[in-house]
């Protein structure tokens, strides 16, 4: 089986205005060099879904707000930094269905394993707020779903990002069907991540890291993201990928280079194939150095495939 990558012509329409780091070429350079691996992927489009399971992690009342607040024209701020535009919904929205589409066709085992390359990203939205850049929590709602739609007792999130996943975390934290599991500079923002936020069911681990982290040091903590992993056994994995962490990232000051997203993959897909059948779905979240991004990316879904 092949793995497949989901994306939108939608995510082009999400406009964050001049400058902002969260720009269109973001994801237009990742599927150009992607484009690379030729036949070893296949390329699918994002579909439509029933709204309703964003209610599964989203608060009606924000849902209600947000469909509200996309602008006929010109851009909108949902908060400090997150900037929406008329064409921001679709883009949104075709965020969620990527992760959507993507589980199904991983339980309908069409696939191998699957990299969402869409923006905007998700982690930082939480079950009332948008932040951060992120409006609908697209990997919350994919594991909100795999519970809903397919009954699954247990899913793990993996979230490598840079930033702490502040959404995903306060969406799940009283949730023993979810196992989030981070690494992320610390203190930094969002705030969050600090280890002792375990979770009501100790589903949450903290993996803060220090500022100028190398990857060694890097390799060592992860070491705890896979035996926590292995004590959950998870059913399917989720994973937020932000390749922030990159030494080149403008935003963060974690010391990763463009390999070492191969390496974190292939660690992953070690534990993955080992407990649940190798059921990985992979979604963009950060990463803000154009250059770093789309090696980053390519490295990601090289290891999707040949692990
Ligand atoms: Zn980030």
């Amino acid at each position: 089986m092949k793995t497949a990558v989901i994306t939108s012509t939608t995510y082009q329409n999400h406009d964050t205005g001049p400058g902002h780091p969260e720009q269109t070429a973001r994801v237009k350079l990742i599927n150009k060099e992607l484009k690379k691996l030729g036949n070893q992927i296949h390329w699918l489009n994002s579909s439509s879904f029933d709204h309703s399971i964003l209610e599964e992690v989203h608060d009606k009342k924000y849902l209600k707000k947000i469909s509200l607040n996309f602008p006929k024209d010109g851009t909108q701020f949902l908060d400090g930094d997150t900037v929406v535009s008329s064409g921001s919904k679709q883009a949104a929205l075709d965020a969620v269905g990527s992760i959507i589409l993507g589980i199904d066709k991983i339980i309908n085992k069409e696939f191998k394993n699957i990299f969402c390359s869409v923006r905007p990203p998700g982690h930082h939205a939480e079950s009332n707020k948008a932040m951060g850049f992120c409006i609908y929590n697209n990997v919350a709602v994919g594991a909100g779903y795999l519970i809903k739609k397919y009954g699954y007792t247990k899913v793990a999130i993996i979230d490598y990002d840079v930033h702490h996943g502040n959404g995903t975390q306060e969406i799940f934290y009283n949730n023993p069907n979810v196992l989030y599991v981070s690494t992320h500079q610390y203190p930094f923002y969002p705030g969050t991540g600090h280890q002792d936020e375990k979770g009501l069911f100790n589903n949450i681990l903290n993996i803060p890291l220090d500022a100028n982290t190398n990857n060694e040091v890097f390799f060592n903590s992860f070491d705890k993201v896979i035996s926590k992993l292995k004590d959950f056994k998870p059913e399917f994995i989720l994973l937020s990928s932000g390749f922030d962490a990159h030494t080149n990232d403008p935003l963060a000051q974690i010391n990763l280079s463009s390999k070492d997203f191969y390496e974190i993959t292939k660690r992953i897909l070690m534990v993955a194939n080992e407990i649940c059948d190798g059921k990985v779905v992979s979604i963009l979240e950060g990463g803000y150095n154009l250059n770093a991004l789309k090696e980053s990316a390519y490295f990601h879904v090289k290891g999707l495939i040949e692990n």
